[in-house]
């Protein structure tokens, strides 16, 4: 594994860390006792109990914001593995088979875990 590529593929994976806990703390607030969880912020828009289609409303806006943080909680999760594996010495190694990972697919791909064809495996599955 080239080490010019894990330096410039550890600066993007910062970013992107950065980018995503930014993001995700405008609609979710971190749980403090879960590494990488985030919980959907439950936005009050005032006196639901007499208004049943702001109540809906609420819930629509909540079930969205769950839908679009699992997402993100998901890839900020990848992130800060690859991220991990990188400070472990292991980056750039399939998690499923300890196979390299080509070069091309990182540099595409930093949050890469698995090789293609365990990709393809799982995928299958
Ligand atoms: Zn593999």
């Amino acid at each position: 594994m080239q080490r010019d590529l894990i330096q410039k593929n550890k600066e993007k994976l910062e970013k992107e860390q950065e980018r995503l806990k930014k993001t995700l703390s405008g609609i979710a607030t971190k749980d403090p006792n879960v590494k990488y969880d985030y919980n959907a912020k439950y936005k009050d828009f005032g006196d639901p109990i007499f208004d049943d289609s702001a109540e809906a409303a609420e819930e629509a806006l909540y079930d969205s914001n769950i839908s679009v943080e699992g997402n993100l909680e998901l890839q900020l999760r990848d992130v800060s593995q690859a991220l991990d594996r990188i400070k472990d010495d292991n980056y750039g190694k399939c998690v499923e088979c300890r196979t390299e990972i080509s070069g091309k697919r990182l540099e595409a791909r930093p949050a890469a875990k698995y090789c293609l064809k365990c990709v393809k495996k799982i995928k299958h599955k």
